[in-house]
């Protein structure tokens, strides 16, 4: 799995509706970048009370991706 995957299906792994939990978990335990993303995700979700329904447009998934990308950064 690689990192855009993983940032893809988030909610879907959050929403307990991936089937293929071991490969996005096996992707969270050997990059620190996703890990992150993931506790960013769930803090969002938890202020916001529900979880943010997927990005409904490519502009969205863009920003979602640089912002990532930043994390991965630092
Ligand atoms: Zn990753």
């Amino acid at each position: 799995m690689t990192c855009a995957e993983l940032v893809e299906l988030v909610t879907a792994y959050l929403d307990g509706e991936l089937a293929d939990r071991e490969r996005f978990e096996a992707h969270l335990a050997e990059c620190e970048g996703c890990e992150r993303y993931l506790d960013q995700f769930r803090t969002v979700a938890s202020v916001v009370g529900d979880l943010v329904p997927p990005p409904p447009d490519p502009g969205v998934r863009d920003r979602l991706l640089a912002a990532f990308r930043d994390w991965y950064r630092t």
